[in-house]
């Protein structure tokens, strides 16, 4: 029996004519899925929504991440709703954001300064701009897969070969701006220092998603971010790491203060840029590193940034509360086990079906690879059957299962997700991998 989206149908249709691809951000449209009408939501509620036509779903997606306390927790609307009755922008400083500041700061100890911003892909621009004042350089190097937001100088891909200038992932770039980025191989660091050797004395600083959340999930190889580190700093660079997925989403903390990796000391960053999570749902980034670093910033120093919704006091409000839930005891641990609980059910349910799937979780994440072999880094993402995925995707979502509609998004576990859910979720993937192996 198909799940009736009438009007969900109805309403792409007159998106189309209004929006532009009927989405606000083109992660959202079906077409790394097959095409047609996404699903409109309506309501959120804990680990459910629920569309425009009245289906329900088990959510997956948590909103590309941020919305690791479930919908409309209600420690976090109660705080939204407090900020909104005290007036919810003033252009002045606010005593939330030091609070905030402190909090985070507490939590990722690299961060000396930070900054307030409005958005993930805010915060990774302005921590390049920070690194080229700071080492008056202009290079970049990135890794091949990582996604940074949609600013000029991280859209852009690798070229052919392992290491190469970059060319842009995008129209409107130039190729000048294309130029200056350099894209290497995840988890490979001879090609960084190929890379370092070659442009080395041009290169202001490396930027890495630490753990990766952009094409699927993929650890570091151990020594991988300390080799990054010691041989980005050999050459005068600096290193940025990009935790707008992984701050708050393994630990209370960040990818560099993860006690998974052996030396996380040895993996300190110049430069962090957030988002996501901090914002409890509401628009959020920030960026913080080293003192000297940060003091490039203005008014202190030369390099501009600035924001008239910068650290407003609602998505500031919502942040701490959303933080405050995570620091309940108990609260990642539960994520992981009901993780991994749901990753051993898909794993025997994949083999049973003959389906081949490698799944890479860490702690309440995971990405589901339809490949039989290990996903380490972009190329091996690349992969994984794309019509596989899609297939599976539309399998779930007609059982109320909703993921991310695409092969390279992650899973999301929330604080809200029962061991129910996780049954009924196996059950889905059971009857979907039945479907696809007919
Ligand atoms: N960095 C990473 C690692 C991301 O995953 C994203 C968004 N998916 C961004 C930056 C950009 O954040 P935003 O969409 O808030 O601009």
């Amino acid at each position: 029996m198909s799940m009736n989206r009438v009007r969900s149908e109805q309403w792409y249709q007159e998106a189309l004519t209004h929006i532009v691809g009927g989405v606000n951000s083109p992660s959202r449209s079906f077409k790394a899925v097959g095409g047609g009408a996404p699903v409109f939501m309506e309501r959120g509620q804990g680990a459910y929504f629920w569309d425009i036509d009245g289906n329900k779903y088990i959510d997956y997606l948590a909103a590309y991440g941020p919305i690791i306390v479930g919908h409309a927790h209600p420690h976090v609307t109660e705080a939204i709703t407090r900020a909104a009755q005290n007036g919810t922008l003033y252009g002045t400083p606010t005593t939330l954001e030091v609070t905030f500041a402190k909090m985070l700061k507490d939590a990722i100890p690299s961060l000396d300064k930070v900054r307030f911003v409005n958005s993930g892909t805010e915060a990774v621009m302005t921590t390049i701009r920070v690194a080229r004042a700071y080492t008056k350089r202009n290079k970049i190097i990135k890794f091949a897969g990582c996604y940074h937001g949609h600013s000029d100088l991280v859209l852009v891909a690798a070229g052919s070969g392992p290491s190469t200038l970059g060319i842009p992932d995008s129209a409107g770039i130039p190729a000048t701006i294309a130029q200056e980025v350099i894209t290497v191989p995840f988890n490979d660091l001879d090609a960084l220092q190929v890379a370092l050797e070659r442009w080395g004395d041009d290169v202001a600083a490396v930027m890495v998603e630490p753990i990766v959340g952009n094409f699927g999930m993929v650890m570091p190889a151990p020594g991988f971010l300390e080799g990054l580190c010691r041989l980005t700093r050999q050459f005068g660079a600096l290193v940025i790491y990009d935790e707008v997925i992984s701050a708050f989403r393994f630990h209370y903390g960040s990818a560099q203060t993860f006690a998974a990796f052996d030396d996380f000391a040895a993996i300190e960053p110049d430069l962090t840029a957030l988002g996501k999570i901090i914002g409890g749902g509401l628009p959020i980034g920030a960026y913080g590193g080293r003192k000297q670093v940060m003091e490039q910033v203005a008014p202190l120093g030369p390099a501009y940034q600035a924001g008239t919704m910068a650290g407003n006091p609602a998505s500031i409000t919502a942040g701490i509360a959303c933080l405050e839930v995570l620091q309940k005891p108990g609260t990642y641990e539960r994520m992981d086990a009901l993780a991994a609980a749901l990753v051993d059910g898909l794993e025997t349910s994949a083999a049973k079906h003959g389906m081949p799937l490698t799944i890479n979780r860490i702690r309440g994440s995971f990405s589901t690879h339809f490949c039989d072999h290990p996903v380490t880094n972009y190329e091996e993402a690349q992969t994984s059957d794309g019509e596989m995925f899609a297939r599976f995707f539309r399998e779930m979502l007609e059982q109320g299962i909703c993921l991310a509609p695409s092969k390279y998004e992650a899973w999301f576990l929330t604080t809200e997700h029962t061991e129910d859910d996780i049954a009924r979720t196996i059950q889905a993937a059971d009857h979907a991998f039945y479907q696809m192996s007919r």
